[in-house]
């Protein structure tokens, strides 16, 4: 019995082999990577790493001049999600329209994978209802690795074409001159990166964003719809009752 087991792992070996060098393997299904809106004169403004203390201002801003953001959550980076303060933001986010992305569970430094991915999409299933159909990896890097991970959960991938730098120590001053000089050139759209855990961001930045962008014409909306009306999640259910598991 022993003989033939190993017989057969040198059979398939020699056929793994002889595949490898005669035929290439089959490529893995990756997933789409959108880095730029596809419709004219929309912005997408896009807020990385909360739940945080600013997002209802952010949204209150936005909310005001009649548009939308996309807020690309994680589980356990700046704050828990499963605070009640955290929680009460996500719920605010999504009951005022605006698109609710995975942006992975612990923001980690290396290539995210099924685990970093599907704890943050659970946390959103269970606060709001909703299972994300976009995804932005952290600081925006990923192999094929991640585009294979991310179409087997059904996920597109979103980046940006404008970064504010609020995260790479840009002042505010530089932040708004990022927009600025990105609005002087008169692009199609913008698909723009900020994050919601500075407040220079949320009390200055995005109002001037706002200002800047509608008075050239730009409506102000979730990616999913920048790109063209994509659906935001792949469903959504009622939210579900908190009970002592959820915790990070
Ligand atoms: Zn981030």
């Amino acid at each position: 019995m022993k003989t033939f087991t190993a017989l057969l792992a040198l059979f398939s070996a020699a056929g793994a082999l002889a595949a490898g060098g005669a035929t290439s393997q089959p490529r893995a299904s990756l997933a789409t990577v959108y880095s730029s809106c596809v419709n004219n004169k929309q912005a997408a403004l896009t807020f990385d790493d909360g739940p945080y203390l600013w997002l209802n201002d952010i949204s209150k801003f936005l909310v005001a001049a009649g548009g939308k953001g996309t807020f690309c959550f994680n589980g356990n980076n700046w704050a828990c999600i499963y605070d009640t303060d955290s929680q009460n933001r996500v719920k605010y986010a999504y009951a005022h329209g605006h698109q609710l992305v995975s942006h992975t569970w612990s923001h980690p430094i290396s290539i995210p994978v099924h685990n970093e991915m599907w704890r943050i999409e659970q946390a959103l299933e269970r606060i709001v209802g909703v299972s994300p159909a976009f995804m932005r990896p952290p600081y925006g890097n990923y192999n094929n690795l991640v585009l294979e991970v991310a179409k087997q959960r059904n996920q597109s991938v979103i980046m940006w074409d404008l970064d504010t730098g609020d995260s790479l120590g840009a002042s505010v001053a530089q932040s708004e001159k990022v927009y600025s000089d990105a609005v002087a050139k008169n692009p199609r759209n913008i698909l723009a990166l900020n994050h919601e855990t500075y407040s220079g961001t949320a009390e200055t930045i995005v109002p001037y964003a706002i200002k800047l962008l509608q008075s050239k014409g730009y409506q102000l909306v979730t990616v999913a719809e920048c790109l063209g009306g994509l659906a935001p999640y792949q469903w959504t259910a009622p939210p579900q009752t908190p009970d002592p598991s959820w915790t990070c």
